[in-house]
């Protein structure tokens, strides 16, 4: 039976594959594009969980094992928000998302700017068996930007035991303490447990 990463971003794909590929059924792991799936998958629920599991169900209803992240930014100051809809938050990508994030902030006083990376990896076979583990990590969002690595918004995001942001870490670095991380180490040996009943 054939893995099948809900999702056609190559680079998702080559972090995920990194940790995974020993716990893969043949050493492999494909993209929905590889199963001839090229259309976006609605994520219409309302928690990560909700979200991931849609979209592993894709490749599950074709036969294969789907698995799935879903991940965001929730700020304790705005009720969680963006929270599941930290892609499209400004409804006009990464760098405005950022922007906006920072405009709701500004009255918000550095003690109260309290926020966390959440990420749900799932995996749903097509027996119906679903695995799913969460991973978080806590940090404080900056008034300003700082650092120029990884994606999305890392640049405010400070992680208080380095005193660095995201954007400030070496990709290796943010892979050891990552929500995506903590999803995966956690996700790993559930997912394995799982395979060896196939
Ligand atoms: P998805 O899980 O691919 O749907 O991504 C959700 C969104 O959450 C991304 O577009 C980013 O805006 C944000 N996000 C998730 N993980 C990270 C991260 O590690 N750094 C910065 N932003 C992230």
């Amino acid at each position: 039976m054939k893995t099948v990463l809900a999702s056609n971003n190559k680079k998702k794909l080559a972090e995920l594959f990194a940790i995974m590929h020993d716990d893969l059924p043949g050493n492999e792991l494909l993209l929905l594009s590889d199963i001839g799936c090229c259309g976006d998958i609605e994520e219409d629920g309302s928690t990560f969980e909700e979200n991931s599991k849609i979209k592993a169900s894709v490749p599950a209803s074709l036969g294969y094992i789907g698995v799935a992240d879903d991940s965001g930014l929730c700020v304790d100051a705005l009720g969680g928000a963006p929270g599941v809809y930290s892609a499209r938050y400004s409804g006009m990508g990464d760098r405005a998302n950022l922007e906006k994030l920072l405009y709701e902030l500004r009255d918000v006083p550095d003690k109260e700017r309290t926020a966390k990376f959440v990420c749900v990896m799932t995996a749903v076979f097509p027996d119906g068996r679903v695995v799913q583990a969460r991973g978080e990590a806590h940090g404080l969002i900056l008034r300003e930007q700082r650092g120029s690595s990884g994606f999305g918004y890392d640049p405010v995001f400070l992680y208080p035991p380095l005193g660095l942001t995201f954007a400030e870490l070496e990709p290796e670095q943010k892979n050891l303490i990552s929500h995506r991380a903590r999803a995966l180490a956690a996700f790993c040996p559930l997912f394995r447990k799982e395979l060896s009943k196939c």
